[in-house]
């Protein structure tokens, strides 16, 4: 069934069993499926405690997989003569155990690594031992890195460095005198043609990487003059993450491939094109050019690129080259899942119909009768009478004309009104602006275990919309209509965003009424590109528990535990040593106990409790 659109977002990975359960299907179309919440339910009984990281290696292969298809079949489809070697931005997610799978998964299609600095080239350096395999070095540039990306070579790797400042083209030129070591170099192009969406700004001239026009033949010029123009062989761009629009991508292509096919009439040894990120994720699932969707799907990108550049070679009679692909995001979002708890649940105030007698305040009589009049034909107006009257009542209290009790009752009047034109604009088409906001007024809040700044800096930082939806209970009606609000002192520290039951975005998500005592648990998809390191320790919140689940035969397997931080990591990281705290809690303690200020019991307990939350996990225990 095609609840809160998982379909569209989910498929083929995401669905929703008969038992009301959202299910992994973390090989995809080849098989297997396990129910999340037996999985976390499984996960809880090793004290494996929520919010919960679930990473499935399984999809991570897939996905590579998919993505290497899908060029394979556009080369057979176009007679390309030539290859396909993608590339791994490490930047989107480096955790060791991912990266060593990613590693693995792309041998058979000499998948490489792309660093974007200093530390992600350590990484990629010890971790990239596939042969033939690529190794993009990008980002900015000093000698040190040049110089280790080009002894990389005497390593047997293929290391490309890419040109992003014009500086770097001496650097790379002396480092390489210097070592006695021919480098390849590439250089990235500030293409003129514009991304799209939120990233949209990575490209055109006043781009903060790559090189105009003017540069690259500059570069070309220091690099000829240096006798290093053979070493000159790849060309990168890259517009920006999350392109929603083919049009876009495939503008970019056709550019490039002209900025590609001069530089090789330019006397470059050109070999490689390295068309950069940017191939989206269909976040709510409508398959559009919406912000957090895309208009196109995976073959479709690599058609287009594999058929432009095909035909800008062809026109010059050049040979074609190694196609490059940069894609963090499409292929490692997908294997990620946070499941988190829901802690507790605020309703809004209960609206009352009590009428209002002749002698009342006026206020009042006006509110009762705003309230009955409310119909299809008024409701937007009655709202914002309602609206002004309940505000007048607050002034007229405020000024002491109006008892508590009548502010209570008026109170209750306006959320009556409110009630009542909520009902029927749920009921219309189309429902005008200043009542969307009533929606969320009228929201319940469900509080849940998890830091946003943490495990979502994206929704928080750019809006970007991720899918959240329970994991169980989906058999249920989902009566109540909620925002969320994490654990964080921090008004932003807020989800309210959401793709609803029926699949539209809005600001309010269905969930299941909240019961004190029964676990509820919501997840959040497509979470595993770029927002786990880019989390914060807003608040001290850590880094959760994350589980690696592998598919076996007869059903799964735990690979890895990484737990989350401790209090005493957390703390570590500000300075605080465990010890010390301890220590100064302690003395205090005994300050007190001298003073008669506390009992031995209760001093115990404090400490008890103070030393034990230090090896705990930084988020609440709901059991
Ligand atoms: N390559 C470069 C140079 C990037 O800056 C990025 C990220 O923005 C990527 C690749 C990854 O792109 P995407 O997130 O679209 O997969």
């Amino acid at each position: 069934e095609e609840l809160y659109r998982i379909n569209g977002w989910g498929d083929p990975y995401f669905s929703i069993n008969a038992a009301g359960h959202v299910t992994v299907s973390p090989r995809g179309d080849r098989g297997g499926s396990l129910s999340l919440y037996e999985l976390v339910d499984a996960l809880k009984q090793r004290n494996l405690n929520l919010p919960l990281l679930l990473r499935f290696p399984d999809i991570l292969e897939d996905r590579i997989e998919r993505l290497n298809a899908c060029f394979a079949k556009a080369i057979a489809r176009y007679n390309y003569p030539g290859y396909y070697r993608g590339v791994y931005p490490v930047k989107c997610n480096q955790h060791r155990h991912l990266l060593e799978d990613l590693v693995r998964f792309g041998q058979p299609h000499q998948f490489g690594l792309e660093a974007g600095s200093k530390p992600e080239l350590l990484i990629a350096l010890a971790s990239l031992n596939t042969p033939n395999a690529l190794l993009i070095c990008n980002g900015y540039k000093d000698r040190e890195y040049i110089e280790t990306a080009i002894l990389a070579r005497r390593l047997g790797k293929i290391p490309i460095i890419v040109i992003e400042q014009l500086e770097e083209v001496q650097l790379v030129i002396e480092a390489s005198r210097k070592l006695g070591v021919e480098p390849i170099v590439g250089v990235r192009a500030k293409l003129s043609t514009k991304g799209v969406g939120r990233w949209g700004g990575s490209t055109g001239d006043r781009a903060k990487f790559g090189l105009t026009v003017p540069e690259i033949l500059q570069a070309v010029d220091e690099l000829r003059e240096a006798e290093l123009l053979s070493s000159l062989q790849l060309l990168h761009f890259h517009i920006g993450s999350q392109i929603s629009a083919i049009g876009a991508i495939k503008d970019a292509i056709r550019e490039a491939s002209q900025i590609y096919v001069e530089l090789a009439k330019l006397g470059a040894n050109m070999n490689y094109l390295d068309v950069g990120g940017g191939l989206g994720v269909d976040y709510d699932g409508s398959k559009t050019n919406f912000y957090a969707s895309k208009n196109y799907n995976m073959q479709n990108y690599a058609n287009d690129i594999v058929a432009e550049v095909k035909e800008a070679c062809t026109e010059r009679n050049l040979p074609v080259p190694t196609l490059v692909s940069e894609s963090g995001r499409a292929i490692a979002s997908h294997q990620a899942v946070l499941v988190f708890d829901v802690l507790s649940c605020s309703d809004v105030p209960t609206g009352a119909e009590e009428p209002a007698s002749e002698g009342e305040h006026l206020i009042i009589r006006n509110l009762w009768e705003t309230c009955q009049s409310i119909s299809v034909e008024n409701y937007q107006e009655a709202f914002h009478d309602a609206t002004q009257f309940k505000d007048e009542a607050i002034s007229l209290f405020n000024f002491g004309y109006v008892s508590l009790t009548q502010r209570a009752k008026a109170e209750r009047l306006y959320w009556a009104c409110c009630e009542k034109i909520l009902a029927i604009a749920r009921q219309q088409e189309y429902v005008p602006d200043d009542l969307e906001d009533l929606e969320k007024i009228m929201a319940s809040i469900y509080y849940v275990n998890l830091s946003v700044f943490q495990s979502a800096p994206d929704s928080w930082a750019i809006d970007q919309l991720f899918p959240i939806m329970p994991i169980h209970r989906l058999n249920e009606e989902p009566t109540c209509r909620a925002t969320l609000a994490d654990l964080t002192c921090d008004s932003d520290g807020k989800i309210d965003q959401f793709i609803d039951l029926r699949g539209e975005i809005k600001s309010v998500l269905e969930l299941h009424p909240f019961k004190q005592g029964e676990p509820y648990y919501l997840a959040i998809f497509l979470s595993g590109a770029y927002q786990e390191i880019m989390g914060s320790l807003h608040n001290l919140f850590g880094d959760t528990n994350a589980v690696h689940i592998k598919m076996t035969p007869t059903g799964y397997q735990i690979e890895h535990v990484v737990k989350g931080d401790t209090m005493t990591e957390v703390l570590s990281y500000v300075q605080y040593d465990a010890e010390d705290l301890i220590e100064s809690v302690r003395k205090q303690s005994e300050q007190a106990l001298q003073e008669k200020r506390i009992t031995l019991q209760e001093s115990r307990r404090l400490m008890q409790n103070y030393e034990q939350s230090l090896r705990r996990y930084t988020y609440l225990s709901s059991t």
